[in-house]
């Protein structure tokens, strides 16, 4: 492997996406790796901000139906433009809430325990939040979550096995929610495998994308998966809460909202008024209330870069990025006990990497102090995303000889081993 910087910048040179770091801010000095936690503001999205004040201030209530984004069917248009980059159909995507209340909703619709099917089955790597949502919906059944959700476990604290979920397929689960992508080491799970095993049980499955979508390729439709969310403030690049996103398969469609509101209707019927509802005949149905208009705007623009990038384009520089900088850190780091702790294989690795060191936490301290931005996960990982729109090979380069000067000289010892308030 060649490790001279100057092959980093022979491979930036390369890139047939390096014209998009331009479209963004990005702070002079610093090394950004946490567009898996928050994506970068681009100028577009900026831009499509302000389209939207502007809707408002010249179009008033007209806003709605008038400018060039009428805000009635905003949630709509951008579920089309999200469409390609999960492999659904556009009518069964919406943008609309947030992670955590779109799962609310789905499990408010899909879950439906009866005979001795009525258990929920997760695992025991996922994000927290999607873990209280489905204990909270067991409890809104009556049911007790100690008894009825099932968390796979993982047998090495990051990963989990294809086999182990499928083992936990059993006969009273009624429902499986998993994510895409872990959210500590990057696991991609076995989306088709695991959906094509959950149909033969008659189970239904659903994924949570937070952090797959933006970053690799999906074919939801093709595989049948009964549905999915996620958030857009990550690798898609929408913002501080940004507006989320979901995915109803079209078998599913006509089916009433576990959660109705007033959106959940059928467009032409809205405004009728009246106190049944018609609910609308695709993944809009699963909206509730009035959509976050000015939350949604940056979404506009940035999922036009989405487009005109292509999900293959930016998955293929993706793998190369992680690729390149596990390769430094296996090279230029190998006496400072760092372990690479995320999946190495293509077809399981994700869009960061994930070391583990026992002083993580003030490591992580001493490359802020030293404008790398990474992201610390609790207890001793060191999550690093090299983001395809926006990173270069050369900021991996630079990144990699940053922390080996902060582990030579042991930089990080100034700082405590504990974690900030967010990290
Ligand atoms: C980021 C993330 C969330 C966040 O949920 P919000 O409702 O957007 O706060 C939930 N689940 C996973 C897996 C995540 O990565």
């Amino acid at each position: 492997m060649n490790t001279d910087k100057s092959y980093a910048q022979h491979l930036d040179r390369q890139d047939s996406l390096k014209h998009f770091r331009n479209e963004f801010y990005i702070s002079e000095d610093t090394i950004y790796f946490d567009g898996n936690s928050l994506g970068l503001m681009s100028k577009r999205a900026e831009g499509t901000i302000k389209t939207l004040t502007n809707a408002w201030k010249s179009h008033a209530i007209d806003g709605w139906t008038e400018g060039e984004h009428p805000w009635f069917y905003l949630s709509e248009k951008l579920g089309k433009m999200s469409a390609p980059l999960i492999g659904a159909k556009p009518e069964e995507v919406i943008v609309t809430g947030s992670t955590t209340t779109n799962l609310h909703q789905l499990v408010a619709s899909f879950f439906k325990p009866e005979g001795n099917k009525t258990k929920i089955l997760a695992d025991e790597l996922n994000f927290p939040s999607d873990i209280y949502a489905l204990k909270s919906q067991l409890r809104i059944h009556g049911l007790d979550p100690d008894a009825h959700l099932i968390q796979v476990k993982s047998n090495d604290k990051n990963t989990l096995e294809t086999r182990d979920i499928i083992d936990a397929m059993t006969d009273d689960i009624a429902l499986i929610i998993l994510p895409s992508v872990l959210y500590r080491s990057g696991q991609i799970l076995d989306m088709e495998t695991l959906t094509k095993e959950a149909h033969s049980r008659e189970i239904l499955i659903g994924f949570d994308l937070c952090h797959s979508i933006g970053s690799i390729p999906h074919q939801l439709s093709e595989w049948d998966v009964d549905f999915a969310f996620w958030c857009t403030y990550k690798h898609l690049n929408g913002g501080p809460g940004s507006v989320g996103g979901l995915y109803v398969n079209e078998k599913h469609f006509g089916n009433e909202p576990g959660l109705a509101g007033w959106f959940s209707s059928s467009k032409e019927k809205q405004f009728d008024m009246e106190h049944s509802l018609t609910a609308a005949e695709n993944a809009g149905a699963y909206q509730i209330g009035t959509p976050h208009v000015l939350s949604a705007a940056p979404l506009l623009g940035s999922l036009e870069m989405f487009q005109e990038a292509g999900i293959n384009h930016i998955r293929k520089k993706s793998l190369q990025l992680t690729n390149y900088l596990m390769e430094l850190v296996a090279t230029e780091l190998a006496d400072y006990h760092f372990t690479i702790a995320n999946p190495k294989d293509e077809i399981a690795r994700g869009g960061h990497v994930y070391l583990e060191h026992p002083e993580a936490a003030r490591i992580c301290k001493a490359l802020k102090a030293d404008k790398v931005i990474p992201d610390f996960r609790n207890p001793n990982g060191i999550r690093l995303a090299p983001v395809a729109l926006y990173n270069t090979f050369e900021e991996v380069w630079q990144m990699v000889h940053i922390l080996k000067t902060i582990m030579d000289e042991k930089r990080y010892t100034k700082y405590e081993n504990k974690r900030g308030v967010i990290a």
